[in-house]
């Protein structure tokens, strides 16, 4: 029986007691296994430094003899700067200590000093952080010292103290997690010696060696999690096994007013094949704009309704659920499935009624915001569930369904591609389909970043697209943080605008107008009654108006990457040629990455991938879905290799019959089970 090193309070490391272990639980250090695993950030190099090799700015150790006497000089009571000369590597240096005028005796003529500080190569200065003479009892001098984030009273010295302590007490007891055919795979460390190695490295290489080890166990561990969720929700039988009629969904697909592209017809493929078997399908589908996204969920819905079950669509506003309930009217009309609309701005009455039919299994496809799977809204018989433009369906809202005695198949189309280094992460749990090509004909959307001044070409430019029969987009300027002003942006670019364009008309679109007066608007617009349509960025997500061919948007500069390409995929979507226009800032740096990619790319997944580059991982999603797991050591965006060779060994493993049974996997199951991966908890 081994000890759990996470059951034993930290204060049997010798030296925590009293204040320091209240400190240490502010760190959430309560046991010596967390304490263990309280890793350094980075190390510090007491190396001893050559001074002729060194570059200005460098913080090095030297060491040197002193030539001269501290000159003090006093500010106030306890402020000082002294100065010293010393010679090292034959230069003559000079060392500056600041507020330490305490150490003056100490330092004489002729004595030698070993000096850590950083490096002003121009005036041969080093100021001095720490310093010790050769031969200390506690000398770091050659060591590499771990840095710790600390807090409170606790200091790095103490910290790295009781690190030292613990792993001398408790080093040789920490258990290895990984399987010795993966330790084998890598050459890796034991876990033992690598967290040994983590607090108290010999060099820089043995650093490496140990970080590297325990990231790659991180991101195992986590990938872990992600493929046992998915091979054991494949593994079961308790979602719908859809007996598809799969010649109607041919014809259904037939009798589309266009021919799909070779990736929707692929990605379709993998839909209806998942459709049919017994586990509930979890599916991302991504695209960029403008790739088809619609008319293969459309599709899968018309397969799923074939086979006797009711399908809905999520989507985040009403104007798109309107406008998605629309597009499929038009094309599920000849075959007689009934859609209904399901939203905010229905009455209480029309609402009862609704829910009634559906409960019933009158409805066969409905369409709402996300409040459709909730509360009081019963299904006869869900079979899938669509969710467009919106962030994953959560495994609560699973469970929402499942305690409802539903267990839909589950499709999720993403707003944005995601790059691969975030797909992997954020959807490791997922099967994932992508649309690889736009549909054929669509002419690259041309890109310009202009400024306020050419706001008269600007102008005129929306005179001759309309004056051509096209229709355009102006997106408002963006206050942050106040939708009342951003409305009122909206107002007054709105009668500008009209008032310019006499002979058109000039809609407006905004948040603070009623679900049916948006509607009104958005009608208008697709059916080109409207030419012009202001808008703040309610406009957003998923608007498809093939015939809207240009597209403006004030104050570029402040709006995201990913949201820009979101916006200029409203245009680009028919035959005609198509236009985006910045409009920005000249003096905003930030800014000018963003509209540079804009104007480098039409390319969804490369516009992804420098947002990701701008932003970092965190913000990626906007910050509060992110779904993004925090990891310890290993960064997700660096360590992307490590992920990717993480999760296909995970996905190796548990496909394997024995890393269900055998007792070299003990520990990995005994962690699924803690994860509540393994007893099915998650889905429950
Ligand atoms: P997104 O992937 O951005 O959601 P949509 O589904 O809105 O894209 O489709 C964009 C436009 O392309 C729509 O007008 C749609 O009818 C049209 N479309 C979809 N597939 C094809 C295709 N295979 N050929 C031609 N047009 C298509
Ligand atoms: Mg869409």
């Amino acid at each position: 029986m081994t000890l759990d090193l996470y059951a034993l309070p930290v204060t049997h490391v010798s030296g925590v007691k009293g204040k320091k272990a209240e400190e240490l639980l502010a760190l959430g250090i309560s046991s010596v296994g967390q304490l263990l695993d309280y890793y350094p950030f980075r190390y510090e190099d007491y190396t001893l430094r050559d001074l002729t090799q060194a570059k200005d700015g460098d913080r090095i150790t030297v060491q040197g003899t002193i030539a001269g006497v501290p000159q003090v000089q006093m500010y106030g009571r306890t402020k000082s700067r002294m100065l010293l000369k010393i010679v090292v590597d034959n230069l003559f240096v000079t060392a500056v200590w600041f507020n330490r005028h305490f150490l003056k005796d100490k330092l004489t003529a002729g004595t030698d000093i070993i000096l850590t500080g950083k490096w002003d190569q121009k005036r041969l200065h080093l100021t001095v952080s720490e310093s010790e003479f050769p031969g200390a009892r506690t000398s770091q001098t050659g060591t590499l010292q771990p840095v710790y984030s600390v807090s409170g009273s606790m200091t790095q010295k103490w910290l790295r103290q009781v690190m030292k302590q613990a792993v001398l007490q408790f080093g040789e007891m920490i258990p290895e997690v990984l399987p010795a055919l993966l330790l084998r795979k890598y050459d890796m460390l034991p876990r033992k010696q690598a967290i040994v190695l983590l607090h108290l490295p010999g060099n820089m290489e043995q650093g490496q060696r140990a970080r590297k080890r325990m990231v790659y166990e991180e991101l195992f561990l986590f990938q872990l999690k992600m493929q046992a969720y998915r091979a054991l929700n494949h593994s079961r039988a308790d979602g719908v096994a859809h007996p598809l009629d799969l010649p109607g969904v041919r014809a259904f697909v037939r009798s589309l007013p266009f021919t799909l592209t070779e990736s929707q017809k692929n990605v379709l493929a993998e839909i209806l094949q998942d459709l049919q078997q017994p586990h509930s399908m979890n599916r991302l589908l991504q695209g960029d704009v403008g790739a088809g996204k619609t008319v293969v969920a459309a599709a899968a819905l018309f397969a799923v309704v074939k086979a006797g079950y009711q399908g809905a669509l999520m989507v985040p506003t009403e104007i798109l659920a309107e406008q998605h309930k629309r597009s499929l009217d038009r094309l599920f009309e000849p075959y007689g499935i009934q859609t209904a609309l399901l939203t905010g701005s229905l009455t209480d009455r029309q609402r009862r009624d609704l829910l009634a039919s559906l409960q019933m299994g009158m409805i066969d496809v409905v369409v709402g915001t996300h409040a459709l799977i909730q509360e009081d809204v019963f299904f006869r018989r869900l079979g899938l569930v669509v969710t467009d433009e919106q962030h994953r369906f959560g495994v609560q809202q699973r469970s929402i369904l499942r305690h409802k005695g539903m267990n839909p198949d589950i499709m999720t189309m993403t707003a944005t591609p995601i790059p691969r280094t975030l797909a992997i992460t954020a959807f490791g749990d997922m099967d994932v389909s992508t649309l690889r090509e736009l549909p054929k004909g669509r002419k690259p959307i041309k890109t310009y970043a202009v400024t306020h001044s050419m706001m008269e070409r600007v102008m005129g430019f929306i005179g001759r697209e309309v004056a051509e029969g096209r229709q355009a987009y102006v997106i408002c300027p963006l206050i942050e943080e106040s939708e009342k002003l951003d409305v009122q942006n909206a107002i007054d670019v709105h009668a500008q605008l009209q008032h310019a364009f006499p002979q058109y008309k000039v809609g407006l679109l905004h948040g603070r107008m009623t679900p049916a007066e948006k509607d009104d608007t958005m009608r208008e617009f697709s059916e080109g009654r409207v030419h012009v349509l202001v808008s703040t960025t309610v406009i957003e997500v998923g608007v498809d108006v093939p015939n809207a061919t240009l597209m403006i948007i004030y104050d570029a500069d402040r709006f995201g990457l990913s949201q820009l390409h979101q916006l200029r995929g409203r245009v680009g979507r028919g035959e005609h040629q198509s236009y985006c226009v910045l409009i920005a800032d000249p003096k905003n740096e930030v800014g000018k990455e963003r509209l540079k990619a804009m104007t480098d790319t039409n390319d969804g997944f490369e516009i992804a991938r420098r947002d990701l580059e701008l932003r970092g991982p965190g913000d990626f999603f906007g910050t509060k879905q992110s779904g993004l797991p925090e990891f310890r050591l290993a960064d997700m965006v660096t360590d992307f290799e490590t992920m990717e060779q993480a999760r296909d060994d995970a996905a190796e493993l548990v496909r394997r019959s024995d890393f269900w049974t055998e007792a070299a996997f003990d520990s990995l199951r005994e962690y699924l089970r803690r994860e509540h991966i393994l007893s099915g908890d998650l889905l429950d």
